[in-house]
């Protein structure tokens, strides 16, 4: 039997479609992040379904998981893998609202693909890298040129917060080419509600597709990773995060859970962050038709 988020409906027509991406193909450091789809989809039956702060309840939200868009072994190079994710979205913007398990955070690129032609758009990343690189041992895909790879696409519409693992050369790239992220030192320092703010005044999109990095994360929190970094957010900030963005929210992911290195934790918090992503928006979109 397939495996579903907790929750979720056989309804393809639902408001919310759930899909997994496991593909860990350019993972640099430790591999698994193929598992997550699956094993965050166990950890959403751990969660109770009603959300009391939002007084929302999961199991009263039209919510469709479609699986995931191939099996563990059959991508291969990671712009097929790409190329998956663009042509799964294309079909599902902007009527409906995507969240993708990753999988690496190289998926991402799909979707920056599919929001190209819509107007107004951005990314607002969650991580601790800058994932600025242009390429990276030779592959201009990587995971590790995600936000490069977006911010060619939406040209220059993108933000990234948490950001404490950067190499000379991204450093350099981003000061010429004017971007600016938010670093986690600045984060802690300033406090989540300051920094949100100039995040989404740089990003200047109506649109927010919501991308977490789980390693933004600190890894005493997220132990489950492929590159972990610590100085990291709290989930509390990141909770903090979604419910402010959450009304400009069209689709999300979340990425880089690495079940063999987890102790569970990692899993249930990416579940529970699913949980919040449509709870929110669930709730802004109901507040808008009162
Ligand atoms: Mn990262
Ligand atoms: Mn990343």
């Amino acid at each position: 039997m397939l495996l579903h988020f907790a929750d979720a409906s056989q309804d393809t027509s639902s408001k919310f479609i759930i899909l997994g991406v496991p593909f860990d193909g350019t993972s640099s450091f430790r591999h698994g992040s193929k598992f997550a789809p699956d094993e965050i989809r166990k950890a959403s039956y751990n969660l109770e379904s009603y959300l009391p702060e939002h007084d929302v309840d999961l199991s009263s939200i039209p919510i469709y998981d479609m699986g995931n868009i191939g099996t563990l072994d059959e991508f291969g190079k990671v712009e097929d893998v790409i190329d998956a994710v663009y042509s799964t979205l294309i079909n599902i913007f902007p009527q409906q609202f995507p969240i993708m398990i990753g999988g690496e955070h190289s998926i991402t690129i799909g979707a920056a693909k599919a929001l190209k032609n819509m107007k107004n758009v951005g990314i607002l990343f969650i991580d601790a890298h800058a994932d600025f690189r242009d390429q990276y041992l030779g592959n201009r895909f990587s995971h590790a040129c995600t936000a490069r790879r977006a911010y060619e696409i939406l040209e220059g519409k993108i933000m990234s917060i948490g950001v404490r693992s950067v190499s000379k050369e991204e450093m350099e790239d981003a000061k010429r080419l004017n971007y600016k992220w938010i670093d986690a030192y600045e984060f802690h320092r300033r406090g989540w509600r300051d920094v949100i703010g100039e995040a989404l005044d740089r990003l200047d999109a109506e649109k927010i597709y919501l991308s977490i990095d789980i390693d933004g994360i600190d890894p005493s929190y997220a132990p489950g990773t492929g590159t972990p970094e610590f100085f990291g957010l709290s989930p509390m900030d990141v909770k903090n995060i979604i419910d402010f963005v959450g009304e400009y929210l069209i689709g999300a992911d979340i990425t880089e859970v690495s079940p063999p290195y987890d102790n569970g934790n990692t899993s249930i918090l990416a579940a529970r962050l699913i949980q919040e992503i449509i709870a929110i928006k669930w709730k802004m979109m109901e507040d808008k038709f009162k």
